[in-house]
Protein backbone atom coordinates (compact mmCIF):
# COMPACT_ATOMS: atom_id res chain seq x y z
CA UNK A 1 0.00 0.00 0.00
CA UNK A 2 1.56 3.19 -1.30
CA UNK A 3 -0.99 6.09 -0.54
CA UNK A 4 -2.41 7.17 2.49
CA UNK A 5 -5.25 6.43 3.83
CA UNK A 6 -7.19 9.81 3.78
CA UNK A 7 -6.60 9.44 -0.12
CA UNK A 8 -8.18 6.32 -0.48
CA UNK A 9 -11.61 7.44 -0.64
CA UNK A 10 -10.44 8.62 -3.89
CA UNK A 11 -8.86 5.76 -5.31
CA UNK A 12 -10.09 3.20 -6.63
CA UNK A 13 -11.95 0.23 -4.83
CA UNK A 14 -8.95 -2.31 -5.89
CA UNK A 15 -6.62 -0.47 -4.05
CA UNK A 16 -8.25 -0.10 -0.91
CA UNK A 17 -7.26 -2.05 2.19
CA UNK A 18 -9.75 -5.10 3.80
CA UNK A 19 -11.40 -3.37 6.97
CA UNK A 20 -10.93 -6.20 9.32
CA UNK A 21 -13.79 -7.53 11.19
CA UNK A 22 -12.26 -7.04 14.70
CA UNK A 23 -8.61 -6.36 15.74
CA UNK A 24 -6.59 -5.38 18.61
CA UNK A 25 -6.23 -1.60 19.70
CA UNK A 26 -2.93 -1.22 20.76
CA UNK A 27 -2.79 2.54 22.20
CA UNK A 28 -1.66 2.71 25.39
CA UNK A 29 1.12 1.45 28.45
CA UNK A 30 1.71 -1.91 26.90
CA UNK A 31 5.22 -0.90 25.49
CA UNK A 32 6.62 0.33 28.88
CA UNK A 33 4.94 -2.62 31.06
CA UNK A 34 6.20 -5.23 28.37
CA UNK A 35 9.75 -3.18 28.44
CA UNK A 36 9.50 -3.56 32.55
CA UNK A 37 9.13 -7.21 31.86
CA UNK A 38 11.95 -7.73 29.82
CA UNK A 39 14.24 -5.59 31.85
CA UNK A 40 13.75 -7.05 35.19
CA UNK A 41 13.31 -10.62 33.23
CA UNK A 42 10.05 -11.53 34.77
CA UNK A 43 8.82 -13.20 31.65
CA UNK A 44 7.65 -16.76 32.94
CA UNK A 45 4.11 -17.46 34.40
CA UNK A 46 5.30 -16.04 38.12
CA UNK A 47 5.86 -12.47 37.87
CA UNK A 48 3.92 -8.90 39.32
CA UNK A 49 2.10 -8.48 36.70
CA UNK A 50 -0.19 -11.61 36.86
CA UNK A 51 -1.14 -10.68 40.58
CA UNK A 52 -1.38 -7.22 39.25
CA UNK A 53 -3.75 -7.97 36.11
CA UNK A 54 -5.59 -10.61 38.08
CA UNK A 55 -6.19 -7.99 41.01
CA UNK A 56 -7.14 -5.34 38.68
CA UNK A 57 -9.68 -7.42 37.51
CA UNK A 58 -11.36 -8.30 40.21
CA UNK A 59 -11.52 -4.54 41.41
CA UNK A 60 -12.77 -3.91 37.78
CA UNK A 61 -16.04 -6.57 37.96
CA UNK A 62 -16.49 -6.98 41.58
CA UNK A 63 -15.35 -10.47 41.63
CA UNK A 64 -13.27 -11.85 44.64
CA UNK A 65 -10.82 -14.02 43.08
CA UNK A 66 -9.45 -14.20 39.59
CA UNK A 67 -6.97 -16.84 38.31
CA UNK A 68 -5.14 -15.96 35.33
CA UNK A 69 -5.27 -18.48 32.62
CA UNK A 70 -3.40 -19.08 28.73
CA UNK A 71 -6.37 -18.35 27.11
CA UNK A 72 -10.76 -18.61 27.72
CA UNK A 73 -11.32 -21.97 26.70
CA UNK A 74 -8.60 -23.25 29.12
CA UNK A 75 -10.64 -20.71 31.74
CA UNK A 76 -13.63 -22.78 30.54
CA UNK A 77 -12.16 -26.19 31.33
CA UNK A 78 -10.91 -25.11 34.69
CA UNK A 79 -14.03 -24.10 35.52
CA UNK A 80 -16.10 -27.19 34.63
CA UNK A 81 -13.31 -29.34 36.33
CA UNK A 82 -13.68 -27.32 39.66
CA UNK A 83 -16.90 -27.75 39.33
CA UNK A 84 -16.57 -31.43 39.52
CA UNK A 85 -18.23 -32.28 36.08
CA UNK A 86 -17.32 -35.48 35.06
CA UNK A 87 -18.23 -38.00 32.25
CA UNK A 88 -21.43 -39.28 34.28
CA UNK A 89 -22.45 -35.84 33.61
CA UNK A 90 -24.58 -33.39 31.49
CA UNK A 91 -24.42 -29.37 30.89
CA UNK A 92 -27.06 -27.16 29.82
CA UNK A 93 -25.20 -24.70 26.67
CA UNK A 94 -27.00 -22.83 23.83
CA UNK A 95 -26.34 -24.11 20.47
CA UNK A 96 -24.98 -20.43 19.45
CA UNK A 97 -21.82 -19.71 20.92
CA UNK A 98 -18.17 -20.29 19.67
CA UNK A 99 -17.40 -23.98 19.58
CA UNK A 100 -14.85 -23.15 22.60
CA UNK A 101 -17.42 -23.72 25.31
CA UNK A 102 -18.67 -26.62 23.86
CA UNK A 103 -15.62 -28.41 23.69
CA UNK A 104 -14.82 -27.58 27.60
CA UNK A 105 -17.61 -29.51 28.35
CA UNK A 106 -16.09 -32.37 26.19
CA UNK A 107 -12.58 -32.07 27.65
CA UNK A 108 -14.17 -33.16 30.90
CA UNK A 109 -16.41 -36.02 28.69
CA UNK A 110 -19.67 -34.70 29.88
CA UNK A 111 -22.44 -34.40 27.71
CA UNK A 112 -23.79 -31.00 26.09
CA UNK A 113 -27.68 -30.40 26.19
CA UNK A 114 -28.46 -27.78 23.51
CA UNK A 115 -30.93 -24.91 24.06
CA UNK A 116 -32.34 -22.12 21.70
CA UNK A 117 -31.26 -18.28 21.69
CA UNK A 118 -33.33 -15.61 22.19
CA UNK A 119 -33.46 -12.42 20.12
CA UNK A 120 -30.02 -11.15 22.04
CA UNK A 121 -28.21 -14.59 20.44
CA UNK A 122 -28.21 -15.68 24.34
CA UNK A 123 -29.32 -18.72 25.43
CA UNK A 124 -33.48 -18.53 25.48
CA UNK A 125 -34.16 -18.23 29.48
CA UNK A 126 -37.91 -19.11 29.42
CA UNK A 127 -37.09 -22.82 27.16
CA UNK A 128 -34.44 -23.27 29.47
CA UNK A 129 -36.46 -22.67 32.43
CA UNK A 130 -39.20 -25.07 31.01
CA UNK A 131 -36.29 -27.43 30.13
CA UNK A 132 -35.07 -27.60 33.75
CA UNK A 133 -38.54 -27.99 35.29
CA UNK A 134 -40.39 -29.98 32.69
CA UNK A 135 -37.45 -32.64 31.55
CA UNK A 136 -35.49 -32.81 34.78
CA UNK A 137 -36.09 -34.63 38.18
CA UNK A 138 -34.42 -33.29 41.48
CA UNK A 139 -34.03 -36.20 43.77
CA UNK A 140 -31.84 -36.10 46.90
CA UNK A 141 -29.89 -32.66 46.55
CA UNK A 142 -29.17 -33.55 42.52
CA UNK A 143 -30.64 -32.54 39.39
CA UNK A 144 -31.76 -35.43 36.58
CA UNK A 145 -32.48 -35.65 32.97
CA UNK A 146 -35.64 -37.56 32.87
CA UNK A 147 -35.04 -39.17 29.45
CA UNK A 148 -31.30 -40.35 30.07
CA UNK A 149 -30.43 -40.55 33.74
CA UNK A 150 -27.86 -38.11 33.96
CA UNK A 151 -26.81 -35.45 36.41
CA UNK A 152 -27.38 -32.18 35.30
CA UNK A 153 -24.04 -30.73 36.71
CA UNK A 154 -24.02 -26.95 34.93
CA UNK A 155 -25.62 -24.85 32.96
CA UNK A 156 -23.58 -22.69 30.83
CA UNK A 157 -25.20 -19.28 29.78
CA UNK A 158 -22.73 -17.20 27.36
CA UNK A 159 -23.17 -13.09 26.94
CA UNK A 160 -23.00 -13.96 23.19
CA UNK A 161 -21.56 -10.34 21.59
CA UNK A 162 -21.43 -8.86 24.91
CA UNK A 163 -25.33 -8.83 25.67
CA UNK A 164 -25.60 -9.82 28.97
CA UNK A 165 -28.25 -13.24 29.10
CA UNK A 166 -31.66 -12.59 30.81
CA UNK A 167 -29.93 -14.88 34.18
CA UNK A 168 -32.61 -13.08 37.04
CA UNK A 169 -34.72 -16.26 36.77
CA UNK A 170 -32.33 -18.73 35.77
CA UNK A 171 -29.77 -18.36 38.72
CA UNK A 172 -32.34 -18.75 41.28
CA UNK A 173 -33.69 -22.12 39.80
CA UNK A 174 -30.25 -23.34 39.47
CA UNK A 175 -29.23 -22.55 42.93
CA UNK A 176 -33.08 -24.55 43.58
CA UNK A 177 -31.96 -27.37 41.60
CA UNK A 178 -28.19 -27.66 42.56
CA UNK A 179 -27.00 -26.84 38.93
CA UNK A 180 -23.84 -25.11 38.92
CA UNK A 181 -23.77 -22.04 36.94
CA UNK A 182 -20.43 -20.86 34.87
CA UNK A 183 -21.12 -17.68 32.86
CA UNK A 184 -18.87 -17.88 29.54
CA UNK A 185 -17.99 -14.12 29.60
CA UNK A 186 -15.03 -14.04 27.07
CA UNK A 187 -17.18 -11.59 24.68
CA UNK A 188 -18.71 -9.31 27.38
CA UNK A 189 -16.36 -8.01 29.27
CA UNK A 190 -17.71 -4.71 31.00
CA UNK A 191 -21.22 -5.76 30.46
CA UNK A 192 -23.15 -5.07 33.48
CA UNK A 193 -27.07 -5.71 34.56
CA UNK A 194 -29.27 -2.19 34.98
CA UNK A 195 -32.16 -3.83 36.27
CA UNK A 196 -33.95 -6.26 38.74
CA UNK A 197 -32.05 -8.17 41.44
CA UNK A 198 -28.70 -8.38 39.27
CA UNK A 199 -28.35 -4.62 39.60
CA UNK A 200 -25.17 -3.45 39.49
CA UNK A 201 -23.29 -7.15 38.93
CA UNK A 202 -21.07 -7.70 36.16
CA UNK A 203 -21.18 -10.59 33.74
CA UNK A 204 -19.29 -13.54 34.97
CA UNK A 205 -20.20 -12.74 38.67
CA UNK A 206 -23.45 -13.97 38.57
CA UNK A 207 -22.89 -17.47 38.80
CA UNK A 208 -20.44 -19.19 41.07
CA UNK A 209 -17.65 -19.14 38.23
CA UNK A 210 -16.88 -16.50 35.16
CA UNK A 211 -14.66 -17.36 32.30
CA UNK A 212 -13.25 -14.60 30.77
CA UNK A 213 -11.37 -14.24 27.28
CA UNK A 214 -8.73 -11.86 26.39
CA UNK A 215 -8.10 -13.27 22.85
CA UNK A 216 -6.87 -11.28 19.65
CA UNK A 217 -10.55 -10.35 19.02
CA UNK A 218 -11.89 -9.10 21.81
CA UNK A 219 -12.77 -6.03 23.80
CA UNK A 220 -9.13 -5.85 25.26
CA UNK A 221 -6.49 -8.28 24.05
CA UNK A 222 -2.90 -10.31 25.91
CA UNK A 223 -2.68 -11.78 22.25
CA UNK A 224 -3.75 -14.80 24.10
CA UNK A 225 -5.36 -15.24 27.40
CA UNK A 226 -8.23 -15.74 29.56
CA UNK A 227 -9.29 -15.64 33.52
CA UNK A 228 -11.55 -17.76 35.31
CA UNK A 229 -13.41 -15.67 38.49
CA UNK A 230 -15.37 -16.50 41.28
CA UNK A 231 -16.00 -16.00 44.91
CA UNK A 232 -15.51 -19.12 46.11
CA UNK A 233 -12.00 -19.31 47.61
CA UNK A 234 -12.01 -22.95 47.03
CA UNK A 235 -13.14 -22.65 43.75
CA UNK A 236 -10.13 -20.27 43.31
CA UNK A 237 -7.27 -22.41 45.26
CA UNK A 238 -8.37 -25.56 43.06
CA UNK A 239 -8.13 -23.37 39.82
CA UNK A 240 -4.83 -22.20 40.76
CA UNK A 241 -3.66 -25.38 41.88
CA UNK A 242 -4.80 -27.16 38.43
CA UNK A 243 -3.76 -24.22 36.49
CA UNK A 244 0.03 -24.46 37.79
CA UNK A 245 0.53 -28.38 37.20
CA UNK A 246 -1.07 -29.73 40.65
CA UNK A 247 2.00 -29.63 42.79
CA UNK A 248 1.46 -30.51 46.32
CA UNK A 249 5.28 -30.38 47.14
CA UNK A 250 6.76 -27.54 44.59
CA UNK A 251 10.40 -28.48 46.00
CA UNK A 252 10.03 -32.78 46.20
CA UNK A 253 7.28 -32.11 42.80
CA UNK A 254 4.61 -34.50 44.23
CA UNK A 255 1.60 -34.62 42.58
CA UNK A 256 -1.66 -36.03 43.69
CA UNK A 257 -4.06 -35.02 40.65
CA UNK A 258 -3.42 -34.20 37.10
CA UNK A 259 -2.91 -30.77 36.18
CA UNK A 260 -2.40 -28.74 33.56
CA UNK A 261 0.46 -26.20 32.51
CA UNK A 262 -2.67 -23.31 32.02
CA UNK A 263 -1.12 -19.92 33.74
CA UNK A 264 -0.49 -16.66 32.07
CA UNK A 265 2.90 -15.33 31.03
CA UNK A 266 3.99 -12.29 32.99
CA UNK A 267 4.35 -10.74 29.33
CA UNK A 268 1.20 -11.41 28.25
CA UNK A 269 0.05 -10.09 31.69
CA UNK A 270 1.27 -6.90 31.46
CA UNK A 271 -0.13 -6.28 28.34
CA UNK A 272 -3.33 -6.90 29.88
CA UNK A 273 -2.78 -4.74 32.89
CA UNK A 274 -2.41 -1.46 29.99
CA UNK A 275 -5.26 -2.80 28.18
CA UNK A 276 -7.25 -2.93 31.31
CA UNK A 277 -6.52 0.71 31.57
CA UNK A 278 -8.33 1.56 28.80
CA UNK A 279 -11.37 -0.79 28.88
CA UNK A 280 -13.48 2.42 29.15
CA UNK A 281 -12.29 4.10 26.28
CA UNK A 282 -12.61 0.74 24.32
CA UNK A 283 -16.32 1.04 25.45
CA UNK A 284 -17.42 4.11 24.78
CA UNK A 285 -15.91 3.50 21.12
CA UNK A 286 -17.41 0.85 20.69
CA UNK A 287 -20.73 2.38 21.77
CA UNK A 288 -20.61 5.68 19.60
CA UNK A 289 -20.05 2.98 16.40
CA UNK A 290 -22.68 0.98 17.70
CA UNK A 291 -25.25 4.06 17.63
CA UNK A 292 -23.82 5.36 14.18
CA UNK A 293 -24.42 1.85 12.87
CA UNK A 294 -28.08 2.05 14.39
CA UNK A 295 -28.76 4.54 12.98
CA UNK A 296 -27.70 4.72 9.45
CA UNK A 297 -28.91 0.88 9.07
CA UNK A 298 -32.38 1.56 10.10
CA UNK A 299 -32.86 4.30 7.05
CA UNK A 300 -31.56 1.00 4.82
CA UNK A 301 -34.87 -1.11 3.73
CA UNK A 302 -34.39 -4.57 4.40
CA UNK A 303 -31.29 -4.38 6.85
CA UNK A 304 -31.52 -3.57 10.82
CA UNK A 305 -28.46 -3.73 13.65
CA UNK A 306 -29.83 -6.38 15.95
CA UNK A 307 -30.97 -4.69 19.66
CA UNK A 308 -28.96 -5.32 23.08
CA UNK A 309 -30.86 -5.95 25.84
CA UNK A 310 -32.13 -2.70 27.93
CA UNK A 311 -31.92 -4.87 31.07
CA UNK A 312 -28.09 -4.08 30.87
CA UNK A 313 -25.43 -1.96 29.72
CA UNK A 314 -24.08 -4.15 27.29
CA UNK A 315 -20.27 -3.64 25.79
CA UNK A 316 -21.21 -3.64 22.39
CA UNK A 317 -18.31 -5.95 21.09
CA UNK A 318 -19.62 -7.43 18.01
CA UNK A 319 -22.13 -5.30 15.97
CA UNK A 320 -25.07 -7.96 14.20
CA UNK A 321 -26.60 -6.91 11.11
CA UNK A 322 -29.81 -8.55 10.79
CA UNK A 323 -31.08 -9.40 6.76
CA UNK A 324 -34.59 -9.15 5.70
CA UNK A 325 -33.89 -10.77 2.11
CA UNK A 326 -36.92 -10.04 0.17
CA UNK A 327 -36.63 -6.12 1.05
CA UNK A 328 -33.13 -6.36 1.10
CA UNK A 329 -32.59 -8.40 -2.24
CA UNK A 330 -29.56 -10.24 -1.10
CA UNK A 331 -29.22 -13.36 1.39
CA UNK A 332 -26.55 -12.98 3.88
CA UNK A 333 -23.95 -15.06 1.77
CA UNK A 334 -24.72 -13.19 -1.33
CA UNK A 335 -24.13 -9.70 1.04
CA UNK A 336 -20.92 -11.40 2.68
CA UNK A 337 -19.70 -11.79 -1.00
CA UNK A 338 -20.45 -8.11 -2.04
CA UNK A 339 -19.23 -7.20 1.41
CA UNK A 340 -15.55 -9.18 0.83
CA UNK A 341 -15.47 -7.95 -2.85
CA UNK A 342 -15.50 -4.20 -1.92
CA UNK A 343 -12.97 -4.65 0.91
CA UNK A 344 -15.19 -5.05 3.95
CA UNK A 345 -14.66 -7.98 6.14
CA UNK A 346 -17.69 -9.91 7.75
CA UNK A 347 -18.63 -12.73 9.08
CA UNK A 348 -21.86 -14.82 9.72
CA UNK A 349 -22.76 -16.49 12.69
CA UNK A 350 -20.81 -19.68 14.42
CA UNK A 351 -22.28 -22.60 12.92
CA UNK A 352 -24.75 -23.90 15.09
CA UNK A 353 -23.12 -26.28 17.44
CA UNK A 354 -25.87 -29.07 17.62
CA UNK A 355 -25.13 -28.92 13.75
CA UNK A 356 -21.76 -29.43 14.19
CA UNK A 357 -19.55 -32.81 13.55
CA UNK A 358 -18.48 -33.49 16.78
CA UNK A 359 -21.74 -32.69 18.06
CA UNK A 360 -24.69 -33.84 15.71
CA UNK A 361 -25.54 -36.59 18.08
CA UNK A 362 -26.66 -34.71 21.12
CA UNK A 363 -29.18 -33.72 22.41
CA UNK A 364 -31.23 -30.20 22.06
CA UNK A 365 -34.81 -28.85 23.21
CA UNK A 366 -37.06 -26.81 21.07
CA UNK A 367 -34.53 -25.42 19.19
CA UNK A 368 -36.45 -22.28 16.60
CA UNK A 369 -35.40 -18.94 16.81
CA UNK A 370 -31.56 -20.18 16.35
CA UNK A 371 -32.37 -21.59 12.81
CA UNK A 372 -33.63 -18.41 11.94
CA UNK A 373 -31.34 -16.21 13.57
CA UNK A 374 -28.65 -18.12 11.75
CA UNK A 375 -29.69 -18.07 8.43
CA UNK A 376 -30.09 -13.80 8.56
CA UNK A 377 -27.24 -12.70 10.92
CA UNK A 378 -24.04 -10.58 9.22
CA UNK A 379 -21.29 -9.28 11.81
CA UNK A 380 -19.86 -6.50 10.35
CA UNK A 381 -16.56 -3.93 11.16
CA UNK A 382 -16.48 -3.57 14.72
CA UNK A 383 -12.82 -2.66 15.95
CA UNK A 384 -12.10 -0.39 18.47
CA UNK A 385 -9.68 1.30 15.22
CA UNK A 386 -12.50 1.97 13.36
CA UNK A 387 -12.43 5.31 11.77
CA UNK A 388 -15.23 7.72 10.62
CA UNK A 389 -14.30 7.27 7.12
CA UNK A 390 -13.82 3.35 7.71
CA UNK A 391 -17.45 3.21 9.32
CA UNK A 392 -18.93 5.48 6.23
CA UNK A 393 -17.54 3.27 4.19
CA UNK A 394 -19.06 0.38 5.59
CA UNK A 395 -22.64 2.46 5.51
CA UNK A 396 -22.07 2.88 2.14
CA UNK A 397 -21.24 -0.27 0.77
CA UNK A 398 -24.38 -1.71 2.99
CA UNK A 399 -26.65 0.87 0.71
CA UNK A 400 -24.87 -0.35 -2.35
CA UNK A 401 -25.58 -3.59 -1.83
CA UNK A 402 -29.29 -3.39 -2.00
CA UNK A 403 -30.93 -5.17 -5.03
CA UNK A 404 -34.05 -2.84 -5.55
CA UNK A 405 -36.91 -5.22 -7.49
CA UNK A 406 -37.35 -3.36 -10.39
C1 LIG B 1 -13.27 -16.23 22.41
C2 LIG B 1 -14.26 -17.10 23.04
C3 LIG B 1 -13.90 -18.23 23.79
C4 LIG B 1 -12.51 -18.76 23.85
O1 LIG B 1 -11.57 -17.90 24.30
P1 LIG B 1 -10.04 -18.10 23.84
O2 LIG B 1 -9.33 -17.13 24.70
O3 LIG B 1 -9.97 -17.75 22.40
O4 LIG B 1 -9.66 -19.50 24.12
C5 LIG B 1 -14.88 -18.94 24.43
N1 LIG B 1 -16.17 -18.60 24.32
C6 LIG B 1 -16.57 -17.55 23.59
C7 LIG B 1 -18.02 -17.23 23.53
C8 LIG B 1 -15.63 -16.78 22.91
O5 LIG B 1 -16.04 -15.76 22.16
Amino acid sequence: MTKPRSLMKYTSNKERQMIPLSVPNIKGNEWTYIKECLDTEWVSSAGPFVDRFEADICHRIGSRYAVACVNGSAALHIALETAGVTERDEVILPTVTFIASVNAVRYMRAEPVFMDCDSYFNIHPEKTAEFIRKETEFRRGVSFNKSTGKRIAALLPVHVFGNAVELEELVGLCAERNITVIEDAAESLGTFYQRGSLTGKSTGTVGQIGCLSFNGNKIITTGGGGMLVTDDEKIAEKARYLTTQAKDDPVRSIHHHIGYNFRLTNIQAALGVAQLERLSDHLTVKKNNFDFYGKEIAAIPGLSLADTPDYADNNHWMYALLIDEKTYGRDRESLMRFLTDNHIQSRPLWMLNHLQKPYAGCRTYRIEKALDLYDRTLNIPCSVNLTEEDREYVVEMLKKGRVAKS
